[in-house]
């Protein structure tokens, strides 16, 4: 099976993490050259001829093991002119060896390698610290926001060690968010229904097109139906929707496949998320990927300065996944909007979020039902 990690061709270490246990671990089981960096100094990679449009397609070939200086653990940024989930971001390393079109990433790091922070100790104190603070609530974590949650996993076994330590609290419920298929390292781990697997998906022509060096739909799906046999919670994200050529018949297609592989009861959330992007994304892309016809269409932008589709497109789509979600979904499955108005969610769901208590209160009660009395396949 095809693992995004196998494009990493060599690892740097910085000089101040190299004696740490895990650097050691990853070098070892990544079996690839490896460079000492000295502290502070960039990878050779960078100084290479060219745009850093260019310097992106080489940087995925590089894996850069440092100290995260930052906050390990912070509020997903989400947008206050939307309805926002308040999820909490554990930001383990930056960047991808897939190659996504439309991903933000592209315009939001300065850097073209891969990153993966090491000093895990310092992650594990932190989260500890933030979790014990407010024990009556819960927390709902993801490591995808600057990279794919599993990309990397064959290599770091980051995930393991993630799904191992959250097995420890009752308030919080760790999302791992990918769009490949290596799930191996997570078999023995005793996960005390503490963490959702999580699928993006789309319509496989999105996936074929768009989503360079990404499982296949077939791929992901067995994967998801393993996680499911090992007990995990699942939850998928069509996220983003694109207006494509016959888009209504591939997102149909996704869903009935989806719910022909997985059992729906350990489905927790389901989101919906048309495509959306800063202005200066669409500059880089389309210089990365000039046969893409992803953004040569019409927007508009939205009280968060991002292009979206307009209003009748966005939903048009979201009520035709919609129908298509609901005829097969549990009962209990959230379903519901990444970053929309509570105009689209009343015109498409028939209420709002406030209706409900509000988005974060779904998906909490959500999330508890699953950690409380979890279905096993
Ligand atoms: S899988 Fe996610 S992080 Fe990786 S390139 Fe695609 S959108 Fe970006």
């Amino acid at each position: 099976m095809w693992d995004p990690s196998r494009h990493v061709k060599h690892i740097h270490v910085a000089a101040d993490v190299a004696a740490l246990e895990y650097t050691r671990e990853i070098c070892e089981r990544a079996n690839l050259p490896v460079s000492i960096v000295a502290t502070g100094d960039n990878l050779p990679v960078l100084q290479e001829k060219g745009s850093f449009a260019d310097s992106l397609a080489a940087g995925k070939k590089h894996l850069f093991l440092c100290r995260n200086r930052g906050e390990f653990f912070k509020p997903c940024p989400g947008t206050s002119a939307y309805q926002c989930c308040r999820y909490q971001v554990l930001n383990v390393g930056m960047n991808c060896p897939m190659d996504c079109v439309y991903c933000i990433l592209q315009a939001y790091l300065n850097q073209p390698w891969l990153s993966a922070f090491v000093n895990i100790d310092d992650l594990y104190r932190q989260v500890d610290e933030a979790l014990k603070s407010d024990p009556s609530r819960l927390y709902r974590i993801g490591t995808g926001e600057f990279a794919d949650s599993l990309a990397l996993e064959r290599i770091t076994g980051m995930a393991a060690k993630l799904v191992d330590f959250f097995a420890g609290y009752d308030n919080a419920l760790l999302e791992l968010k990918t769009k490949c298929a290596f799930i191996a390292t997570l078999k023995d781990v005793d996960h005390r229904h503490r963490t959702l697997l999580s699928w993006s998906l789309n319509s496989q022509t999105i996936m074929k097109a768009q989503e360079l060096r990404s499982a296949s739909l077939a791929q992901r799906l067995a994967a998801a139906k393993q996680a499911a046999e090992w007990g995990y919670g699942l939850s998928f994200h069509f996220d983003p929707i694109v207006l494509h050529r016959n888009w209504q018949k591939g997102y149909e297609e996704t869903v009935n496949l989806l719910f022909d592989q997985v059992p729906k009861e350990q489905v927790v959330w389901i989101s919906l998320g048309a495509l959306r992007y800063l202005p200066q994304l669409k500059t880089i892309s389309m210089q990365r990927f000039p046969q893409s016809s992803m953004f040569r269409q019409e927007f508009v932008a939205g009280l968060d300065g991002k292009l979206r589709y307009f209003r009748s497109i966005r939903e048009e789509m979201y009520s035709h996944l919609y129908r298509c979600i609901r005829k097969r979904a549990a009962e209990d499955t959230c379903i519901y909007f990444c970053m929309e108005s509570d105009e689209i969610w009343h015109d498409v769901f028939g209420f709002t979020p406030d209706d409900r208590g509000g988005i974060p209160f779904m998906l909490d009660a959500a999330a508890r039902r699953f950690m409380d009395k979890p279905v096993c396949f």
